[in-house]
């Protein structure tokens, strides 16, 4: 699974980065939200899943 954020949409709320505890999301120099690993780990997905949930601007994006 893949994934990326739309640095568009995102307000850096931090949400995403919180939850995946910085593996998947972490800030970028602007202070807004990057995924910063290729590939999603097995055990994120679910996480992974969780914040594009959560996300208050539908700025996460998920690739199969
Ligand atoms: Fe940005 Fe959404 Fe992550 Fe908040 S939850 S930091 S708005 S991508």
């Amino acid at each position: 699974m893949k994934c990326n954020i739309d640095t568009e949409k995102c307000i850096g709320c931090g949400n995403c980065v919180a939850l995946t505890e910085s593996k998947v999301f972490d800030f970028n120099d602007d202070g807004l939200a990057n995924a910063i690993v290729d590939e999603v780990p097995k055990d994120m997905e679910e996480t992974v899943k969780e914040a594009k949930e959560q996300c208050p601007t539908d700025a996460i994006n998920i690739e199969k």
